[in-house]
């Protein structure tokens, strides 16, 4: 199993790995990773994997039977080759600032209302929310994204870590996303905004909302009961 190094540091930018295995010659599984694969509304990191003088560009990267697929742009890497990882980290913190926002939003939301969040997809230039809400009301949602607002780029820490599954399905609304089954593991990764949120959550965040600026709306749509949809944007 590829080690998800950005499980637990999601600040690393840089790290040593080993080739496990290629296929293909343009797919590559290493020890472990810093780079995050396409999942949970999270787009995938792109960077390069550096073989001494030689840089491959990583193009794609998602999960395959368990383990982490580097699609990169040439051949040439193979099993047991040392690599240097090097993220394309303005992308990444763009995407980690824009989920910890979604967070807090989502989460204010559902305290509020009891909204379930129904899609989600995060882009680097902006993010797309869906939930489900009995009344399709703008002002109410903009009195969300206010409060939002309010929270972000205050001093609040943000924590990650693992707990038993049975102890974390007893935190309310732990699972906001309506067609979510926890997965069939022992323990569940928990993203905590200190004092306000605990959300089941294998994405990368920043340490503190701080970080996260200010949200801005860009549209709102009504797509039915079930897919109201906010588009906002990071300032
Ligand atoms: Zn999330």
């Amino acid at each position: 199993m590829t080690k998800a190094l950005f499980l637990v540091d999601s600040y690393l930018k840089k790290s040593k790995a080993t080739v496990s295995f290629v296929k293909d010659g343009k797919f590559v599984f290493l020890d472990q990773t810093i780079f995050y694969p396409k999942g949970g509304g999270q787009p995938y990191d792109t960077g390069e994997l550096i073989k001494e003088t030689e840089a491959y560009k990583v193009v794609h990267v998602r999960k395959f039977s368990g383990e982490i697929l580097h699609e990169v742009d040439h051949d040439g890497l193979k099993a047991g080759d040392e690599v240097y990882c090097v993220l394309n980290w303005e992308r990444r913190y763009k995407l980690m600032r824009s989920h910890t926002a979604a967070h807090v939003f989502a989460s204010l939301l559902n305290k509020g209302t009891g909204a379930l969040t129904t899609g989600n997809q995060l882009e680097e230039d902006h993010v797309r929310f869906d939930f489900s809400l009995e009344k399709f009301d703008r002002e109410l949602l903009e009195e969300y994204l206010a409060k939002s607002n309010q929270l972000l780029g205050t001093d609040v820490p943000v924590k990650w870590y693992e707990l038993p599954k049975e102890e974390a399905m007893k935190i309310p609304g732990v699972v906001k996303m309506a067609k979510a089954f926890p997965p069939d593991l022992p323990s569940l990764r928990i993203v905590e905004i200190v004092g306000f949120d605990r959300q089941a959550d294998g994405g990368t965040h920043v340490r503190n909302l701080r970080e996260v600026g200010k949200i801005e709306l860009i549209k709102i749509e009504n797509k039915g009961k079930n897919n109201r949809r906010i588009y906002f944007k990071l300032n």
